[in-house]
């Protein structure tokens, strides 16, 4: 039987690994591909602040990257 602390352990693990995790796995339903970061914020030194997230439609996937970066570090898409 599962007490109140084994359900309140399971919780808050969730909660804390959710905003935490940059892996999460290809092709889980629902989920998304992290394609990591673009480019031009690589070079500037960007890490995910400072950075917006971006769909790519092309890898089903979010990338992050400065402002003006519209290409997916992966595949090169430009069309989101
Ligand atoms: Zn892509």
């Amino acid at each position: 039987m599962a007490t109140d602390d084994e359900r309140g352990a399971t919780d808050g693990g969730a909660l804390v690994r959710f905003p935490l995790s940059r892996t999460t796995p290809a092709g889980s339903p629902g989920g998304f591909v992290d394609l990591g970061t673009g480019a031009m914020a690589r070079r500037l030194g960007m890490r995910t602040a400072g950075t917006t997230g971006r769909w790519c439609s092309r890898c089903r996937g979010i990338w992050f990257g400065y402002a003006l970066e519209v290409e997916c570090p992966r595949c090169g898409n430009r069309h989101g």
